[in-house]
């Protein structure tokens, strides 16, 4: 067993390092993400510098001009990626433009409206899922799709929708068999926001910065050639998709969120003189990073060991489950410790420090709260457990 990284990955891995520390750390004072994404020129430039460093569309399959790079690939460079709050887990375009992987099932005539223009860099989309009354249990969604026709008719309400503000088009999931909900009964649309019947009807703004939308569908009339996939596939379109995500995002980019945080706590500690010493030399403060050492390393572990074994083509949902809450929980402490040694600076937004705290707070709830993931990896567990 070698624990190392490749050469090929340290070399890229130090390649990101300086493309965070020269081009995206000086931008934070900047900007700081909050309720709209990064001005077009911020953009625009740093998209180029990406590309001149051959970091372009990370995970595009190559027939799309991709990278297609693997998921331990992409998680070394989010680990880097996170160190900087430049690039906030949402609404991230600063390595192309973010083309939601569902989207590959598009067929031809949809690709041509949908994929290839967001491809491009010409459309946007959202992806509309939690509702007023289903958010963590999304089978119980209420809004419809009823065919009419060559048609589907769509009524409902899809709340905290990221981005639906700056989108061309969502991707709507819709109940078409009631009965059969989870287990083929929802499917997924492409539907254009301007739409008739598709209304934006507010934004609910958080203590991330982030204000996603409310979207209100009242008789969207879309014809049946808006079907993503199969009709009754729309959950099956989304979960490789989020089982990446957990890895990648919510546990590679956490890990280098509490590193970032650790090394700005160490350096402060060293420097900031107490009652006639450095804060460095009190034990209360190293228990602080010897705590916040250990905890990066077990999580580091972690996202390596569950990206590696699903690059062997193992299936890791379960494994994922766990690689989000142990990272995005950890984040959480780390970055809290680190606002504490840094005391009343540690609460300024000159340091990157409370946006971190935010972020990390929200990320134990969206995309799966850490309650549900625990309970449904146990009963996965106890499932295959009771048939052996
Ligand atoms: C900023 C932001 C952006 C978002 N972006 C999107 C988006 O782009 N598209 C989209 O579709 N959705 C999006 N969401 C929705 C997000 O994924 C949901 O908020 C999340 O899934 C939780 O659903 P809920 O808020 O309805 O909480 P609920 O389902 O009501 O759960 C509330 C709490 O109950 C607990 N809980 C629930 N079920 C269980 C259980 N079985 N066992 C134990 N405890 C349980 C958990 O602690 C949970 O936090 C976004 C949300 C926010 C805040």
């Amino acid at each position: 067993m070698d624990f190392h990284l490749s050469e090929e990955l340290e070399l890229l891995k130090e390649t990101v390092r300086r493309f965070v520390d020269e081009e995206l750390i000086p931008r934070e004072a900047e900007f700081h993400p909050e309720a709209d994404p990064m001005p077009e020129e911020m953009l625009r430039t740093l998209q180029e510098k990406a590309r001149s460093i051959d970091l372009w569309l990370l995970d595009v399959p190559k027939e799309y001009g991709g990278m297609d790079l693997d998921l331990l690939t992409r998680c070394v460079i989010f680990e880097e990626v996170g160190r900087t709050i430049v690039i906030p887990y949402r609404m991230n375009e600063v390595f192309g433009p973010e083309v939601r992987p569902p989207l590959f099932y598009c067929n031809d005539e949809q690709k041509e409206r949908y994929l290839y223009p967001v491809l491009k860099g010409e459309k946007r989309m959202c992806f509309a899922l939690t509702e007023p009354d289903a958010g963590s249990d999304p089978a119980g969604m209420q809004t419809r799709a009823v065919q009419d026709g060559d048609d589907y008719i769509i009524n409902g309400t899809k709340r905290f929708i990221s981005g639906a503000g700056y989108s061309d088009f969502i991707q709507v999931m819709a109940l078409t068999d009631a009965e059969k909900r989870a287990r083929g009964g929802i499917t997924s649309f492409l539907v254009d926001v301007d739409t008739p019947g598709v209304t934006l009807s507010r934004r609910q703004p958080t203590m991330m910065g982030d204000s996603p939308w409310e979207i209100v569908f009242e008789d969207v009339r879309v014809s049946e050639a808006n079907v993503l996939g199969n009709v009754g596939d729309g959950f099956k379109l989304a979960q490789e998709w989020l089982t990446d995500g957990r890895v990648r995002c919510h546990g590679a980019q956490s890990v280098g969120m509490a590193q970032r945080a650790l090394d700005l706590m160490m350096d402060y500690a060293l420097d900031r003189m107490t009652f006639g010493k450095p804060l460095a030399e009190r034990q209360a403060i190293q228990f602080m990073i010897a705590d916040s050492i250990m905890d990066i390393h077990q999580a580091r572990l972690m996202v390596y060991d569950c990206a590696w074994r699903h690059d062997q083509g193992e299936n890791v949902r379960n494994a994922s489950y766990g690689v989000k809450i142990v990272c995005t929980e950890m984040a959480g402490r780390v970055v809290d410790r680190a606002i504490q040694v840094f005391g009343g600076m540690g609460l300024t937004q000159e340091l990157p420090l409370e946006w971190m705290y935010r972020q990390l707070r929200s990320i134990r709830i969206t995309e799966g709260a850490t309650e549900v993931l625990r309970w449904r990896m146990a009963q996965n567990v106890l499932r295959n457990r009771s048939k052996n």
